[in-house]
């Protein structure tokens, strides 16, 4: 009885402690790039439990027994100073104060020969618009059961055609700066998942075309677009480097490419950041 109820309260006692620890280990951070676009390694001085910016749940890592807030920053925010707030255990808080520094990213022309992907109708945006809300409810998904890796290896072998924040201006008119990078391959060639995770969403998309979105865990989320084909299934587990498509030339294209986005809190954040080489 007395093993018992000493092995209960060992269990209560880790319970509590998994509630009030909401970092997870990692095996290395990423490069910080507190710019536009980039991410901020933000030491947190204290064991915290939560941590939000911009009304966003932020990544919190344990590395070296170091609490770190991995924080992605939006392409919007301007230059100067921002606020991350901590949660800490009995109620407390604590901001964290942090600079951004300015960044200045160059403007891409393309010319696409379908106007409607330029201008769609009605009933696109209807369809945008549909396709957008499954999207962002993915893009916002919080997965403690996966634990973020920060070192990823390209997931399609080919010329990086297009970086990350670029202006873009399509048929002459502006539209959302690059969201991502892109990666020039033949069609059919193989695209791997860059780290593990769960696919959290599949889809033919108006201006993405078939998509994937892969939750690494903790906010960390990746996108895969324009895919000839999509090989995995929704809900399925990867591993890095498991076949999860091809490259292909579907939705708002101008040859055959992987898009590849990488989010974090939410965030569409420069993904050579997690790049290895
Ligand atoms: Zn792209």
């Amino acid at each position: 009885m007395k093993i018992f109820s000493q092995l209960l309260r060992l269990g209560i006692f880790s319970l509590l402690i998994s509630i009030t620890h909401a970092s997870v280990e990692v095996s290395s951070l990423p490069q910080s790039s507190s710019v536009p676009g980039g991410i901020a390694v933000i030491p947190t001085e204290i064991e915290a439990i939560e941590a939000n910016y911009r009304n966003e749940r932020v990544l919190l890592a344990d590395y070296n027994g170091v609490q770190y807030a991995i924080v992605g920053i939006p392409l919007t925010v301007e230059a100067g100073t921002e606020d991350l707030y901590l949660d800490l255990p009995g109620g407390q808080k604590k901001t964290i104060s942090f600079t951004v520094e300015p960044k200045t990213y160059t403007e891409q022309y393309l010319t696409i020969t379908n106007n409607r992907q330029v201008n769609p109708n009605a009933e696109d945006m209807e369809r945008i618009s549909r396709e957008r809300a499954e999207m962002n409810s993915a893009f916002s998904s919080w997965n403690e059961t996966i634990a973020p890796v920060f070192k990823m290896r390209p997931p399609v072998l080919g010329i990086r055609s297009s970086s990350f924040g670029l202006k873009r201006f399509f048929n002459g008119q502006a539209r959302n700066p690059h969201s991502g990078m892109d990666i020039a391959a033949d069609e059919g060639t193989p695209i791997y998942a860059p780290a593990a995770g769960q696919i959290v969403a599949t889809g033919s998309y108006f201006f993405n075309g078939n998509t994937i979105i892969l939750d690494h865990g903790h906010g960390l989320i990746s996108l895969y677009c324009h895919m000839n084909t999509i090989d995995v299934k929704l809900g399925a587990h990867v591993v890095a480097g498991d076949q999860i498509g091809k490259v292909g030339q579907t939705g708002r294209v101008t040859g055959p490419h992987l898009h590849w986005s990488v989010n974090l809190n939410n965030t569409r954040i420069d993904p050579a950041l997690l790049l290895v080489d």
